[in-house]
C-alpha cells in the first residue's frame, strides 16, 4: 500500500522528523499506547463533533473502510458535484497527502472547512490564540499547522475553490441554556461509527439550546504558516515541511534529525534492545552522539535534571551525560530554609557524578516544620475531571468536576485510620456542592494539620468557590467560609485569603527537605513513594503486614490486605502493582501519560478516564461498581501514600 502523509503522521513529523521513519513497524519498539477512543472519551472530543454536526445539520457523512482511501475520495468527489452540500468527514488526496475533513460546508466554489477541535478558548479574550505581540501561542500550533495541512491540501486538490478555513471550539464563556446537554451524547462501543456516540434518539438543534462553541476564522494566520511568519520550529517552513515529509515518508527513508531534549520522552525507545525489537532512540543517538553504547542506554542524560532549562543548550554545545555538568555551567542560588531549585538540582547531579545513591535528607529543617503541624493530621487527595459538555443549564464548558476525594487521618500516638471518603459518579449528576459538603463534614470535628499533595487540591478548592459564588446554593456562605478556611486564593482571584488551617503541601517538603536519587529527579508521588519505602526499614516492616496486625483502618480493603510486597531483588513493588486494573490492557500510569496533554488535568488520568465511562458509557451495573470499586480503591491508596511519606519524614527525624 502507498504510503501517504495523513495530518497524524504530518503532526508526528513536526515532532520529530525522525519519528516518521520509526512509525507503524513492528521492529522499532513504541512506548507510546495511543488510543483516539479513550482520549476522545475523556476529553469529550467524539461528543463535541456530534454536538457540531447537530448545529450544522443536514449533512452527509462520507463513511466506508477508513483505510481505502481512495474509495473515500472517489464518494467525495461525487458529493461534490453538488453545488450545495455539507459533508463530514469528507476525503483529501493531493500528490503524497491524505486528509479527511471534519465539516466542510460548499456554496458553490466557497467552501468552509471546519475543524472541530475538544480545546477551549475565551471568546472574550482575544489573544487567547496570538499573544499581545502577535506571536502563535504555542498551545495553539499544533491544531494550527494541523487544520494548515489540511487547507493546503483541499487547495491543491481543488484550485478553483475560495476555501475559509475555521477552528471550531468550545467557547468558555458561554454557558449551557439546556439542561442535561451533556447526557444527550452517549458512548457506545466503537464499531458502530468512528465516534462512537449516540445522539438521544429525536434529539435536534432547538434542543441543544445556545450554541456552546466559537467559531473562530483562521485564514490570516495560516497565510502566515503558508508564507513562513509563523514556525512550528527553526529547522523547517511550513512547505518544505511537507514536501520533505510527505517525500521521505512515501519513500520509508529516515529523516536525520538532530537529538535534544525532545527525545527525552521519545516513545521509540526500549531497555531490551535486540534484533526483534528495535531501539528507535538509540539508533538516533548512535549515529549522531560520540559516547559509548554503555552510556546511551545507562547514563543519566543532562535533560534528566528536574527542571533544567538549560538542557537544550548544552546538548547543542556536545555536552549529553549528568555527570559531566560542572558548577561553571549552573548557576547555584541558595535559599534560607530548605533546597533552592538550583541547589536541588546541582545535589542531582553531584549524586550521579560521585556515583552516590543514598537519599539526602534536612533533618534539621524537617523537625522545624513538623513543630508547626497540629495532631490529628489529615491527608486528603481528590480525584477531579473536566467534561467539555455542561451537565446543567447555566453550567459552562470545562467546568472542574470534583467527583471524589479520599481522607486519612494520623494521630500523635501513630495509628491511622481511613477516616472518610466520598465518590458520586451519578450520570448527569453535577456532584460539587455535595462534594463540597462532605468534606467539610470529614474535617470538621477538629482542627488539625490538613496535607495535600502538591497544588491541585487548592486550584480545585478555587474552582468551586467561583461556582458557589455564581450559585443559588442555600448554605453557600457556609461552604464559602470552609472553603476560604483550608486554602488560599489564587494570583488572579478578585479576593485574596490564606485559610487558617491552609492545606500543607507535602510535595513542597520534598522538594525542600528530601531528595533521593531513586526519583531521577521526579517529585510525583508516584516517584517519591517507591524511594521512601525502598529506604525505610521502618515502613518495609510495618507494610509487609496485613492490615489487621497495624495501627490501620481501610474502608475498602480487607484485614488481610498486605501492601507492600518485594520483588527477586528485594525491592518495593509499587503498592499501586496490586489494585486492580481500571481498564483491560491498561496500567494506570499508561492512562495517566495518554491524558497527560488533557486541557485543565494535572493528575488522576485513570481516574479521569473512568468517570467519563461512568457518566457517558452504558453499561450494566457489575460493570458500574466494578469501576466504582477500583476508583475508591486507587484513592484511598493515594492517601495512605501521603501518610507513608509522612511516617518516614517522622521516622528519619526521631
Ligand atoms: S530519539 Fe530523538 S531524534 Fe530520535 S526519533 Fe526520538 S526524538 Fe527524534
Amino acid at each position: 500500500m502507498k504510503r501517504y502523509l495523513s495530518k497524524s503522521r504530518f503532526k508526528l513529523g513536526l515532532e520529530c522528523p525522525t519519528k516518521l521513519y520509526y512509525t507503524n513497524k513492528n521492529e522499532y519498539a513504541n512506548q507510546k499506547k495511543e488510543d483516539d477512543f479513550l482520549d476522545a472519551l475523556a476529553q469529550g472530543g467524539f461528543q463535541l463533533e456530534e454536538l457540531a454536526r447537530l448545529e450544522y445539520d443536514g449533512g452527509t457523512l462520507v463513511d466506508g473502510n477508513p483505510w481505502d482511501y481512495h474509495l473515500l475520495v472517489k464518494k467525495t468527489n461525487e458529493l461534490l458535484k453538488q453545488e450545495n452540500i455539507i459533508l463530514y468527514e469528507p476525503a483529501f488526496l493531493y500528490n503524497n497527502c491524505f486528509i479527511r475533513v471534519d465539516i466542510l460546508v460548499k456554496k458553490g466554489n466557497s467552501v468552509e472547512l471546519i475543524e472541530v477541535k475538544a480545546k477551549s478558548i475565551n471568546s472574550n479574550d482575544k489573544y487567547s490564540i496570538l499573544g499581545k505581540r502577535g506571536g502563535l501561542r504555542s498551545e495553539w500550533k499544533a491544531y494550527l499547522f494541523d487544520i494548515a495541512f489540511q487547507n493546503y491540501v483541499m487547495e491543491n486538490a481543488f484550485s478553483n475553490w475560495t476555501i475559509e478555513p475555521f477552528l471550531l471550539l468550545i467557547d468558555k464563556s458561554k454557558t449551557a441554556t439546556v439542561d442535561g446537554l451533556n447526557q444527550k451524547f452517549k458512548v457506545t462501543s466503537k464499531s458502530n461509527n468512528r465516534t462512537g456516540i449516540i445522539v438521544k434518539e429525536g434529539t435536534t438543534k432547538d434542543d441543544i439550546g445556545e450554541s456552546i462553541l466559537a467559531k473562530v476564522p483562521v485564514e490570516t494566520i495560516i497565510s502566515n504558516i503558508k508564507s513562513g511568519v509563523y514556525k512550528y520550529d527553526e529547522s523547517l517552513s511550513f512547505i518544505e515541511a511537507i514536501s520533505l515529509f510527505s517525500e521521505y515518508y512515501s519513500k520509508d527513508i529516515k529523516i536525520n534529525s538532530p537529538v535534544n531534549v525532545k527525545c527525552k520522552n521519545c516513545e521509540f525507545y526500549t531497555t531490551v534492545y535486540n534484533d526483534s525489537l528495535k531501539s528507535g532512540y538509540i539508533e538516533c543517538w548512535k549515529e549522531q552522539v560520540n559516547i559509548s553504547n554503555y552510556a546511551i542506554t545507562n547514563e543519566p542524560k543532562v535533560y534528566e535534571v528536574g527542571n533544567f532549562k538549560l538542557a537544550s543548550k548544552l546538548i547543542e554545545e556536545g555536552l549529553y551525560l549528568m555527570k559531566d555538568i560542572t558548577e561553571d555551567d549552573i548557576t547555584i542560588v541558595p535559599k534560607l530554609n530548605g533546597l533552592s531549585l538550583s541547589e536541588r538540582q546541582w545535589l542531582q547531579i553531584s549524586k550521579v557524578k560521585e556515583n552516590d545513591n543514598t537519599p539526602y535528607i534536612d533533618i534539621d529543617g524537617l523537625k522545624l516544620e513538623m513543630r508547626n503541624w497540629k495532631f490529628p493530621l489529615h491527608f486528603i487527595d481528590f480525584e477531579t475531571s473536566t467534561v467539555a459538555i455542561p451537565f446543567n443549564k447555566g453550567k459552562k464548558p470545562y467546568e472542574q468536576i470534583a467527583f471524589q476525594f479520599s481522607h486519612h487521618k494520623v494521630l500523635e500516638d501513630g495509628s491511622i485510620s481511613h477516616e472518610s471518603e466520598y465518590i458520586n459518579s451519578e450520570a448527569g449528576c453535577f456532584p460539587n456542592f455535595d462534594f463540597l459538603r462532605n468534606l467539610k463534614k470529614s474535617l470538621s470535628f477538629d482542627d488539625g494539620s490538613i496535607f495535600k499533595y502538591s497544588y491541585h487540591e487548592n486550584t480545585i478548592l478555587n474552582a468551586i468557590y467561583l461556582q458557589l459564588i455564581s450559585s443559588n446554593e442555600k448554605d453557600k456562605e457556609e461552604l464559602v467560609d470552609f472553603i476560604q478556611s483550608i486554602s488560599h486564593s489564587k494570583n488572579e482571584s478578585a479576593i485574596s485569603w490564606v485559610g487558617d488551617r491552609d492545606m500543607i503541601d507535602l510535595c513542597e517538603m520534598v522538594k525542600l527537605y528530601y531528595y533521593d536519587p531513586q526519583t531521577k529527579g521526579s517529585n510525583s508521588i508516584k516517584a517519591v513513594l517507591p524511594a521512601v519505602l525502598n529506604s525505610s526499614e521502618y515502613l518495609k516492616n510495618k507494610y509487609s503486614k496485613p492490615i489487621k496486625e497495624i495501627s490501620l483502618t481501610s474502608l475498602n480493603f480487607n484485614d488481610d490486605k498486605v501492601f507492600i510486597e518485594f520483588d527477586k531483588n528485594d525491592k518495593v513493588i509499587s503498592p499501586y502493582k496490586s489494585l486492580p486494573q481500571l481498564f483491560d490492557d491498561w496500567s494506570e500510569d499508561e492512562l495517566d501519560s495518554l491524558m497527560s496533554d488533557l486541557e485543565g488535568i494535572d493528575n488522576g488520568g485513570a481516574a479521569l478516564i473512568a468517570y467519563s465511562k461512568l457518566q457517558f458509557q452504558e453499561m450494566n451495573d457489575a460493570e458500574r461498581l466494578e469501576i466504582r470499586k477500583a476508583l475508591l480503591m486507587y484513592c484511598e491508596l493515594d492517601t495512605l501514600a501521603m501518610v507513608m511519606i509522612y511516617e518516614f519524614f517522622r521516622e528519619s527525624v526521631k
